[in-house]
């Protein structure tokens, strides 16, 4: 097997909490996803937009792009103006700060072939900026000791760090569609810390294949995650659960299990999206079979329904006003908010039960509300 490759900044995460994770990862097929080739479309719209806005030669790649939408170009766009806000706060240190799009950088020094393509890497008098564009939304990326920004940081300093002599070290992450945007600083001296006493040990047993399995929130960006024995028995433990001897269960109860179920869930779509692909290639598992699931009707030639419509006398068209997001592309953003700033609002989202340590305020229920009267009702008392 190549030992090459298996050890990328992008799965450091994974690879640090489990070792030996990068060997199993590394035997199993990467069968990639539609999620991936869409965050793969939005990183070239994101470097595009970047490169151009600093002037440097580059190709609009939208017609290549299999995914792309309004709501990408929007993602990119702000991924773009934050990246200038950057670039501008480190022309203040400097006059001519480095700024580099799809930076590949090389931390061998401290991970056996360690290497990873940063999306934009600002290297200032005395400052090294990372950042790192997420457009996924289903897990939030904190940029709070990273590890593969770190790595990234690692990479960068390995290669500029004499000229600049950088000893602040700035983490950014960009995730527009969870309205994230983090950013985390340290120092070099932290960062080398962390490198020499946890990163290269780590790396080491990894790369040997040796350490021990460990399975945690992680898996989810693991090969075998759907195999995995170690995340199996961990899956098993957490829905074991001691019921109290009452016909339902309480507010307590329910506490206890909650932090568990999106682990639960996940483990258990995993099994079956991985069962499903073997039925498919021959494998019978007992008591399953495969059918064919809910189809709806769909025409078979567009152009001839409306050909018949039209000429039965209908109109088989509707006619629907364009979405936020393609009205300011029409526009433009600053006619959009002349012509319609005045008719937009943004109504509150739907009430999603998040753990207390969530950044986002507590939704205003109507318990709290209840609870808010009554304190004033006391205060006045
Ligand atoms: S699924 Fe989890 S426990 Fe199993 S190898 Fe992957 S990261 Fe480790």
């Amino acid at each position: 097997m190549p030992k090459h490759a298996y050890l990328s900044a992008s799965a450091a995460h994974r690879w640090l909490a489990c070792p030996p994770s990068a060997r199993l990862c590394a035997q199993e097929e990467d069968r990639g996803s539609p999620y991936a080739r869409q965050g793969t479309d939005a990183h070239e719209l994101c470097q595009y937009l970047v490169e151009k806005a600093l002037g440097m030669p580059c190709r609009d790649p939208v017609e290549d792009l299999e995914y792309y939408d309004a709501e990408m170009q929007e993602a990119a766009e702000g991924y773009c103006s934050f990246v200038m806000e950057q670039v501008s706060g480190a022309e203040k240190l400097c006059k001519d700060p480095l700024v580099c799009v799809e930076q590949t950088l090389d931390f061998s020094k401290w991970v056996e072939h360690g290497f990873g393509t940063c999306d934009c890497v600002i290297v200032a008098d005395g400052l090294l900026h990372v950042i790192d564009f997420k457009y996924g939304v289903g897990v939030l990326v904190e940029a709070t000791e990273n590890p593969q920004l770190k790595c990234y940081a690692l990479g960068a300093l390995d290669t500029f760090g004499d000229l600049y002599g950088m000893d602040r070290i700035r983490l950014s992450i960009y995730q527009p569609r969870r309205g994230n945007a983090d950013t985390f600083e340290t120092t070099k001296d932290e960062l080398l810390k962390w490198a020499d006493g946890v990163l290269a040990p780590t790396a080491k047993l990894a790369y040997e294949g040796g350490g021990e399995f460990s399975a945690g929130d992680h898996c989810r960006f693991c090969n075998a995650r759907a195999t995995c024995r170690k995340r199996a028995e961990y899956s098993m433990e957490l829905a074991k659960y001691d019921f109290a001897d009452a016909p339902t269960l309480g507010t307590d109860e329910i506490a206890q299990i909650l932090p568990m179920v999106d682990s639960l869930v996940s483990w258990a779509e995993d099994i079956k999206g991985y069962a499903l692909n073997q039925a498919l290639s021959g494998v019978r598992y007992p008591g399953f079979k495969v059918v064919e699931g809910r189809s709806n009707r769909k025409y078979t030639d567009e152009a001839a329904v409306a050909r018949a419509v039209s000429e039965a006398g209908y109109d088989p068209y509707e006619k629907k006003l364009l979405g936020i997001t393609a009205m300011t592309r029409q526009l433009g953003k600053k006619r959009f908010e002349e012509l319609l700033g005045g008719f937009v609002v943004k109504p509150q989202g739907k009430p999603v039960l998040a753990p207390e340590t969530d950044k986002r305020p507590e939704f205003n229920t109507a318990a709290n509300d209840f609870m808010e009267v009554n304190d004033h009702e006391q205060d006045n008392d």
